[in-house]
């Protein structure tokens, strides 16, 4: 197991994920486009009790594309996206894989949302791909 460390552009918030990831995957709905500024947002699931947090987040209440509660943290001073917590899925937590310190490591083996996939993004044929949610996701 690796120690994982990351932050948000400013610094004012930073983390350390101290439990292998559980997935990475590529989600491409509509929400994260928005709240990324990019095609899509790049995300680790990881048990929440395994991430240390240290700043002040601002919480965006946001409900996902499949319905469900999304709550968006970000850095209030820099705006990062940096971590979406599932209410109804307390025990595990999404982290903004961007902030990571270190991307090399970074496997997405899933792609979902792809119903709203950028016409231009071209998915690897070796990734799975969902158009909504994966199965139990
Ligand atoms: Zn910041
Ligand atoms: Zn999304």
């Amino acid at each position: 197991m690796t120690e994982r460390t990351g932050q948000c552009l400013c610094g004012n918030v930073s983390y350390t994920l101290k439990a292998d990831p559980i997935v990475t995957a590529v989600c491409h709905c509509k929400h994260c486009q928005r709240q990324a500024g990019s095609a899509f947002s790049v995300v680790v699931l990881a048990p929440t009790n395994s991430v240390e947090i240290k700043g002040e987040l601002k919480t965006y209440h946001d409900t996902a594309d499949s319905g469900a509660a999304l709550d968006r943290k970000f850095c209030p001073d820099c705006g990062s996206a940096m971590f979406s917590a599932q209410p109804d899925k307390a025990d595990t937590i999404i982290i903004k894989a961007g902030s990571f310190d270190e991307t090399d490591w970074l496997k997405p083996v899933a792609h979902v949302w792809c119903a709203s996939a950028q016409p231009w993004v071209e998915i690897s044929d070796k990734v799975a791909k969902f158009p909504g949610n994966a199965p139990g996701g």
